[in-house]
C-alpha cells in the first residue's frame, strides 16, 4: 500500500462541508442509495487525512507500517471509523433537519471523545503554546482523532445551528452554511447548484417551447 499525495495537487476529495467532521461524514455521497463511497479502505481514510491536512506526509508514512505490520487491527480499526462516519452522519443530518441528536449517538461519540482527550497536548512552539497530539506511539486510531475533536467543537459551537443538508436530490452533503443571508441551499454552487440551475432551465425552456 502506497498513499501518494502532492500537496495541493490531488484534490481526490470534496472538501466543501467546511469542518473537517462534516468533510469525514460526506465521505458517503448519495446516501439514500448510498452509491458514492469514497472510503473503500484504510488508505482512502489516509488520503483523505492528509487532504484534509490533518495527518503529516511523515504521520502517513507511520501509520502505514502499523497497516502493513498488523493488516488484521487495520480491517477492525477501519471498521470502527465506518462507524464513526456514520454516527457523525446521523447526529449532524439531525441537527440539520431541527432535531436532537439520539442520546445513543451521542454516547458512543463520548466513548470515543474520552479515549481522544486523552492523546491531546499542549506543544511549546516558539514563544507560545499548541494544541498537539502525543504521538509517542504511532496508532491506527490516529486519523480520527482529529475528526473526533472536530465533531465536538462544532456540536458545542454556535454553527452548530447553521449546518445544512445540501438540497440536490442526489447528494445528501452536509455543511455549515457561512454566507452572509444564510440561505445556502448547495454543498458546491459548482456542481449540485448548477445542477438544479440547468435543470430548471431546461423546465422552463420546455414549458415556454410547449406553451409557445
Ligand atoms: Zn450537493
Amino acid at each position: 500500500m502506497s498513499v501518494m499525495i502532492e500537496p495541493g495537487k490531488s484534490e481526490e476529495f470534496e472538501l466543501t462541508g467546511g469542518a473537517l467532521c462534516l468533510d469525514f461524514a460526506n465521505t458517503l455521497g448519495d446516501r439514500p442509495r448510498s452509491t458514492e463511497e469514497h472510503l473503500g479502505g484504510y488508505d482512502d481514510l489516509l488520503r483523505f487525512s492528509r487532504q484534509a491536512g490533518v495527518l503529516t506526509a511523515a504521520d502517513v508514512d507511520e501509520i502505514e507500517h502499523l497497516v502493513e505490520e498488523h493488516p488484521r487491527s487495520a480491517r477492525t480499526a477501519f471498521r470502527r471509523v465506518i462507524d464513526l462516519r456514520e454516527n457523525l452522519y446521523r447526529i449532524f443530518s439531525r441537527l440539520a433537519r431541527g432535531e436532537t441528536p439520539e442520546a445513543e449517538d451521542i454516547q458512543s461519540l463520548n466513548s470515543l471523545l474520552h479515549k481522544t482527550l486523552q492523546r491531546l497536548e499542549l506543544r511549546i512552539q516558539g514563544e507560545t503554546l499548541e494544541w498537539a497530539w502525543d504521538e509517542t506511539a504511532p496508532s491506527l486510531e490516529r486519523p480520527i482523532w482529529p475528526i473526533v475533536r472536530s465533531a465536538a467543537e462544532l456540536l458545542t459551537s454556535e454553527e452548530a445551528s447553521s449546518l445544512r443538508e445540501c438540497a440536490s436530490e442526489t447528494c445528501s452533503w452536509l455543511f455549515v452554511d457561512r454566507s452572509r443571508t444564510r440561505r445556502r441551499r448547495w454543498c458546491d454552487m459548482s456542481t449540485c447548484g448548477n445542477r438544479a440551475k440547468a435543470r430548471r432551465h431546461y423546465q422552463r425552456h420546455k414549458q415556454t417551447q410547449s406553451s409557445g
